[in-house]
């Protein structure tokens, strides 16, 4: 079965967004995944279609109101064992370790927040994973949400056009990634590193793999050892 996204939001004439152009978007074409943007509002119930309210204890802004968002999850998640995700600074940052379970899945329900957030009592009574994408605050869930199903969908089986190249790729082996370099040969005075023009595939390999360690120490220290070496070479 391909794999099904399913946003909950209060905008979603944000969604494809970008995942409706190149790989992704052909990809969706071909049917190896889909995604449907849920109106948050068509599940209030008054007149005014409220979807927020003032924060208990007072404060700034609104909060999203726990009656409306449990209507609209129930309504996708029925039989549904997918895992519904909240997108949130308060989450677990996002990793390609996540994005690989996750794409080795049958899909996702995604709650966008907005305003202040969610009533943390939906949080709890739907059982919401929240997944941040970094230590910065967005004004809404969708953007957020975007990113999590780019990173997902691109490693979907058959939608990168070779399936190889995501293998090396920075974090897939606990490392960033070594430099790349194309043509032409000499630019700006600056010539390609001459052992990739060499021909030779070990010396290659080695050298790549030399130009991630170091990256990643000089970089990225905390990756080193976080994950599990059988990959790193
Ligand atoms: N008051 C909240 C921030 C709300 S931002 C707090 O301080 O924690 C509004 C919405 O944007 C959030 O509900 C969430 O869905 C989304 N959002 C903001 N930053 C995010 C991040 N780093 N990762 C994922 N979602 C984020």
């Amino acid at each position: 079965m391909a794999f099904r996204a399913t946003v909950l939001t209060l905008y979603p004439e944000m969604f494809p967004g970008h995942l409706g152009f190149s790989l992704a978007g052909k990809a969706a074409e071909r049917g190896q995944w889909s995604l449907d943007a849920v109106q948050i509002r068509d599940f209030a119930t008054d007149k005014h279609r409220t979807v927020d309210d003032t924060p208990a204890g007072g404060g700034a802004g609104m909060v999203l109101k726990p009656d409306v968002l449990a209507r609209a999850i129930d309504s996708t998640s029925e039989n549904d064992n997918r895992p519904r995700l909240l997108m949130s600074p308060r989450g677990k940052p996002l990793t390609q370790e996540r994005v690989r379970q996750l794409a080795a899945g049958d899909g996702v329900i995604i709650l966008c927040g907005r305003f202040e957030g969610v009533d943390q009592r939906v949080i709890e009574a739907r059982e919401l994973e929240e997944v941040s994408i970094g230590d910065y605050v967005l004004s809404g869930g969708e953007p957020a949400a975007l990113i999590l199903l780019d990173a997902i969908v691109r490693i979907l089986p058959g939608v990168m056009g070779n399936d190889l190249s995501g293998l090396h790729e920075s974090f897939e082996g606990g490392l960033l990634e070594h430099p790349h370099y194309t043509r032409p040969q000499e630019w700006e005075g600056r010539e390609i590193p001459a052992i990739l023009t060499s021909g030779n595939h070990g010396a290659i390999e080695k050298w790549r793999h030399e130009q991630s360690v170091s990256l990643t120490k000089k970089r990225r220290p905390d990756l080193i050892g976080a994950q599990k070496p059988e990959k790193a070479g």
